[in-house]
């Protein structure tokens, strides 16, 4: 899964097909968004994937019928969205029926897709399966650096075959690109070929820092420098196309590593978004697993007990849980604290203050990682990626 984005999914921003309802509960949000992990299985092993690093010895994958409990589950509890993602979603063979039972309980459907094994005929027939949104992710705009991040020499040509076989089928276009200190310097780039593509919302994501692209941070992170010149050139093109009452939306979004304050991460910790992962895990955010948190799993509980009763899902929620100088800060409210994932990462305390805060006393993590960032010499050559065999040598170590 790709490692973006500003960690807030936005489940307001899309039509639902019906409205069944539970009342909610006080104090504690729905879980509006679904993020399906339906598989850690993906031919392609970005650097950066948000993935576990040990996700090759995780256990058995859902099958479609307990798929389709859990998506009904959430949809009683009122999720109002559904992301199929994985690894790559594609390798399951029942997708087009996991999204045809998605639609028919009422949800928003999202594919969230690198496009590699995707043809023409498997969108038509998820388009009549229901499927409201396809966004595809490339690793840059040049053929051969894209090839040499996925770790295929035919992943470009089949992306760009697809994003537009996407757009011809009357989809909106919407393609991920992360970005990182190798292809930063070329979002001009990015952005031409995304023009070209006729795409209609670009999310363009520095790397976030979890999973693979946290063991990877130092050959990843760009320089204060390359970030400002990137969202100059992304503003100057936010400019000309408006000039030219062009459609394309950019999104351009930061890593926190240059932020003073921290986001608020998932909206809140059980708060709104919940992911399940393909043995079942359920958890509240998809970096989550990283924790020393025994988290449940949806073949042991329903989703109601797992989002109101479990232990992890309640492990973060409300404030009585903070230390200082959260605890006492009048921004809590504003950002619940950052993110778990990242202040047990970089701290060993999942309580603590997420660094990326100035006010936090262990601030001096993120600049050092930024100090880092001025002097790293790494060549994509020399990433760990993303594959069967890093994993299973990281889980025996
Ligand atoms: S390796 Fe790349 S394409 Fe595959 S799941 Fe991870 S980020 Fe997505
Ligand atoms: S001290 Fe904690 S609550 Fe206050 S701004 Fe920083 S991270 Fe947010």
């Amino acid at each position: 899964m790709q490692n973006t984005g500003s960690n807030s999914p936005e489940p307001g921003s899309a039509p639902v097909h019906e409205q069944p309802y539970i009342p909610p509960t006080p104090a504690v949000g729905l879980p509006l968004w679904l993020l399906a992990e339906l598989t850690y299985r993906c031919p392609l092993q970005c650097p950066y994937c948000s993935n576990p690093l040990d996700f090759a010895k995780q256990g058995q994958e859902l099958s479609t019928e307990q798929w389709f409990k859990v998506m009904a589950e959430a949809r009683q509890m009122g999720a109002a969205q559904i992301g199929f993602s994985g690894g790559e979603p594609l390798v399951r063979q029942d997708l087009a029926e996991l999204i045809a039972e998605a639609r028919r309980l009422g949800f928003y459907t999202n594919l969230i897709t690198s496009g590699i094994g995707l043809t023409e005929q498997k969108i038509i027939d998820f388009k009549e399966a229901g499927l409201d949104h396809i966004q595809i992710s490339f690793q840059a705009s040049d053929e051969q650096v894209n090839n040499m991040l996925a770790g295929s020499k035919k992943a470009f040509a089949q992306k760009l075959e697809m994003a537009r076989a996407v757009k011809k089928h009357g989809y909106p276009m919407v393609l991920n690109f992360v970005t990182h200190r190798h292809n930063i310097d070329k979002i001009d780039k990015i952005i031409e070929l995304c023009v070209a593509l006729e795409a209609d919302f670009v999310e363009l994501a520095t790397c976030q820092f979890y999973g693979w692209a946290h063991l990877n941070r130092v050959g990843l992170l760009p320089t204060q420098d390359q970030l400002v010149r990137a969202e100059r050139i992304t503003n100057e093109y936010r400019e000309k196309l408006a000039v030219d009452n062009h459609p394309v939306k950019l999104i351009f979004v930061t890593p926190d590593y240059y932020e003073e304050r921290p986001k608020a991460c998932m909206n809140g910790w059980g708060n709104l978004f919940l992911t399940v992962t393909p043995d079942g895990t359920a958890l509240p955010c998809h970096g989550a697993r990283q924790m020393p948190i025994q988290f449940p799993n949806v073949r042991d509980h329903t989703l109601q007990h797992i989002w109101y009763d479990s232990f992890g899902f309640n492990r973060f929620r409300g404030y009585e849980w903070m230390k200082e100088p959260c605890r006492s800060c009048d921004e809590k409210e504003k950002d619940f604290g950052g993110c778990r994932c990242q202040a047990f990462m970089l701290t060993g305390d999942a309580s603590n203050a997420d660094p990326v805060c100035s006010k936090s006393p262990q601030h001096n993590l993120i600049t050092q990682a930024r100090d880092e960032a001025e002097y790293a010499s790494q060549t994509i050559e020399q990433l760990a990626f993303r594959n069967e065999r890093n994993s299973r040598l990281i889980a025996k170590s």
